[in-house]
């Protein structure tokens, strides 16, 4: 087997060094991690699903003329991308309140939001990612005024785009997490969309029982994760169901 440098592991993946310059490999894992890793375990297949899912998303971001790093995907597990540099933070968009805004705000969750709201992240695990204001992050150069309107612009590009892709399957899209990244190209640089878009960084609910289909379900201790994340991934139409249809009555066995 091709030995390839490892580049970076975290928690969900792991960066290999790609077949060209300028390209990495992302590798989805099978680990489900919550609470700045306190909770840890593996699900089988979950690697799988989340790379067909971003690959999903990611090939519509691209056709609609909203770039991000994906190229295409390898194989079960992983993806060709570009390679960028990281801006530390987290870019969360949300429409519905739930989780730590609910809670910071004494929110009920399920409010739908007066309209959507961005917040930022600063990624440092033994900071345990604390929320930050535009004023921070100019401040300490982790993005330049230019880029965080780009940042801004592109995670409502997303959020519109993922509303629409999400109802149309009968899910809400309660709020999201992105992650973007320098391109460079030749002399030019440009923001892009990075990381991956999955039911682990995004909060999607039933439209009809608000049964909650993502991280949630481990984070809460509610199970049915893998199933919740494969019915994501049936009704986008990504893998079809092995299950017949109830009522659809005997078939024939070749
Ligand atoms: N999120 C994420 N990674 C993180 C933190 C949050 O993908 O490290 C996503 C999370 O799945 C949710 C949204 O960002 O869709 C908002 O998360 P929130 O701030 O409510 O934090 P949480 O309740 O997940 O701690």
């Amino acid at each position: 087997m091709n030995r390839r440098r490892r580049i970076y592991e975290g928690k969900g993946k792991i960066i290999y060094e790609g077949p060209e310059p300028g390209t990495l490999v992302q590798h989805f894992k099978d680990d489900a991690t919550a609470f700045n890793n306190k909770k840890h375990e593996i699900v089988d297949g979950k690697g799988v699903l989340n790379n067909r899912i971003s690959e999903y998303i990611f090939n519509h971001l691209n056709a609609i003329g909203i770039p991000t790093h994906f190229i295409r995907r390898m194989n079960m597990r992983e993806q060709l991308i570009r390679e960028v540099e990281i801006i530390p933070l987290e870019v969360v968009v949300r429409n519905v309140a739930a989780g730590s805004i609910a809670k910071r705000l004494g929110l009920e969750e399920g409010t739908q939001l007066p309209r959507s709201i961005i917040e930022f992240y600063y990624k440092n695990d033994e900071l345990d990612d604390p929320m930050v204001a535009e004023e921070h992050i100019t401040a300490f150069g982790w993005a330049t005024p230019q880029e965080l309107d780009d940042i801004m612009a592109l995670a409502i590009r997303v959020n519109d785009f993922l509303s629409g892709l999400f109802l149309g399957v009968g899910i809400r899209l309660v709020d999201f997490k992105i992650e973007c990244g320098r391109l460079f190209e030749g002399d030019m640089m440009r923001i892009v969309v990075a990381d991956e878009i999955s039911p682990d960084s995004c909060r999607l609910w039933d439209i009809e029982t608000n049964d909650k289909m993502d991280k949630d379900r481990f984070r809460r201790d509610m199970g049915g994760m893998l199933e919740a994340y494969q019915e994501v991934a049936r009704r986008l139409g990504i893998i079809v169901s092995q299950e017949r249809p109830v009522g659809s009555g005997p078939t024939l066995v070749q």
